[in-house]
């Protein structure tokens, strides 16, 4: 025989012969396996559901939300339902939805103050250490999410888009666990274009956001407790980018009869509309970049922009000219606009983005960073993207340095952020950014002080470096480590 138990969100059933509780309904989460799935997971189980867990009794390892006291034997039990703990969200470095209008969306750019506590660290050239490790998860090469989801708990997911696999963070058990689709049709796979995911903004429980697939766009629902996720079909066709907001519009790249189209539809995804984009490729675009009221879509070959209410329009790059890429991402000058750079065969240059008749501006070396924050070798360059870079030391010249996040902060004149420094480091940027293995690196905090976090031998492959911010810590992944390194960041925790 068992009793039920109905909270305000759970149906619970109690097994009269041993006393222990077994979920059978939650809000929002559609499958409960309880036998299954939940049995080595009730801590992380119970915090997720605003459950009790036992404090000073074996008489069950879980209890509905609200108890207070075990019914069995009337000893107090850990309540958490009603505690709530929010942290600042984390969409992937390219994700921040907080940054003020005049900052490039798109880019690794954080509104987190960072900052304000890495500073505290003993400045270079005292060499630091991380001193928080977490596993890798199983798929390596994932993109990062933490955010409530709808539940009192943040939680960590890693979305590996190649291979369409799922990762779930179980904190309290310190372990990944692979989560399983719910429906053979919930495929996550997409790897025609750079990945990018739209959040939901006031999730509804088990609700993560917007994902681009190669059946179509899709929501995605992830639960926790059955450790699977379903998927909400929202525009279904052969998407080419990853989706981008401007102004409450949602606008993607999509292929229509073999030819490239931009979908534009409402925040909600209850209307739309397709325009053609005469010409431009269907495959290799960048996750896009959200700036001057337009979303802007690079490519290898060309630069794609819409203004919501217009027609989007696709600009081949100049004859001979090619972007690099990997190099960064657009930076703006003083007076607001925005450059790329790129070589056209003899030498590097910025390129301004979004102009019909693009003004060129040369220098004279390979300059890497975004939304200025940028060097050129081991130096800040800190007027107009192609200004002198700022020497303050000439041993600099001999390293070079790739910034992974620019922590954006009002106060302050000067980009500061996290970087890559490559020591001894005399070869072309293109070379330390493909395959070859930097002997030396570090890892460092550029800002009103610097500070170096850590030093490692021996990275290859460096633009898969993968920072995030999650329970209080900033966190660094690569897929060749066994373990992300972290570091505390004490007034965020
Ligand atoms: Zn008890």
């Amino acid at each position: 025989m068992a009793y039920r138990w109905e909270t305000p969100t759970s149906v619970w059933l109690e097994d009269e012969t041993n006393g222990q509780f077994a979920l059978q309904a939650t809000d929002g989460l559609q499958h409960i396996d309880w036998q299954a799935h939940a049995r080595g997971r009730l801590p992380d189980v119970a915090h997720l559901l605003g459950a009790s867990l036992p404090t000073s009794c074996g008489c069950a390892a879980i209890y509905p939300e609200g108890f207070a006291f075990c019914p069995t034997c009337g000893r107090p039990l850990e309540k958490l339902f009603g505690r709530t703990r929010v942290q600042g969200d984390w969409w992937g470095a390219y994700g921040d939805q907080l940054l003020p209008r005049h900052v490039p969306h798109g880019l690794p750019v954080t509104s987190m103050a960072l900052g304000d506590s890495l500073e505290e660290r003993p400045a270079a050239p005292a060499i630091g250490r991380a001193e928080l490790s977490m596993p890798v998860p199983p798929n390596a090469h994932s993109v990062f999410a933490a955010s409530n989801y709808g539940f009192p708990e943040p939680r960590l997911l890693a979305l590996a888009p190649v291979r369409g696999v799922l990762q779930y963070w179980d904190p309290l058990a310190q372990l990944w666990h692979v989560m399983a689709a719910e429906s053979p049709g919930s495929e996550l796979r997409f790897a025609s274009s750079q990945y990018g995911w739209l959040p939901a903004m006031n999730p509804a429980r088990g609700e993560v956001g917007v994902v681009p697939t190669e059946a179509g766009l899709v929501r995605l629902w992830i639960n926790p407790v059955n450790e699977s996720y379903h998927t909400e079909m929202l525009v279904s066709g052969h998407i080419a980018s990853s989706p981008g907001l401007m102004r409450r519009r949602v606008g993607c790249l999509c292929v229509i009869e073999g030819a490239l189209h931009l979908l534009d539809a409402d925040a909600g995804f209850s209307s739309g509309e397709n325009y053609e984009c005469p010409g431009a490729p269907t495959s290799g675009w960048m996750r896009p970049i959200g700036y001057d009221n337009r979303l802007f879509w690079l490519h290898q070959q060309g630069q794609l922009a819409w203004r919501p209410g217009e027609a989007p329009r696709w600009r081949p790059w100049p004859r001979g000219w090619t972007p690099k890429l990997e190099f960064g991402g657009p930076t703006q000058s003083r007076d607001g606009r925005l450059w790329h750079i790129g070589h056209d065969g003899q030498a590097y240059s910025f390129l301004e983005l979004g102009a019909d008749n693009p003004q060129v501006e040369p220098i004279d070396g390979a300059r890497l960073g975004f939304a200025n924050l940028l060097f050129r070798r081991g130096h800040p360059v800190l007027d107009e993207p192609w200004s002198a870079e700022h020497v303050e030391d000439v041993n600099e010249d001999d390293s070079l340095v790739l910034p992974l996040l620019r922590s954006f902060n009002n106060n302050r004149s000067q980009p500061s952020g996290l970087v890559l420094r490559f020591h001894k480091y005399t070869g072309r940027a293109e070379e330390a950014l493909a395959g070859r293995t930097i002997p030396r690196t570090t890892i460092e905090w550029i800002g009103k002080r610097n500070v170096i976090l850590d030093d490692i031998s021996r990275l290859a492959r460096p633009l898969e470096c993968v920072p995030f911010v999650y329970d209080g810590a900033l966190w660094l992944h690569h897929p060749d480590w066994n373990a992300m390194r972290g570091w505390r960041l004490e007034e965020l925790s």
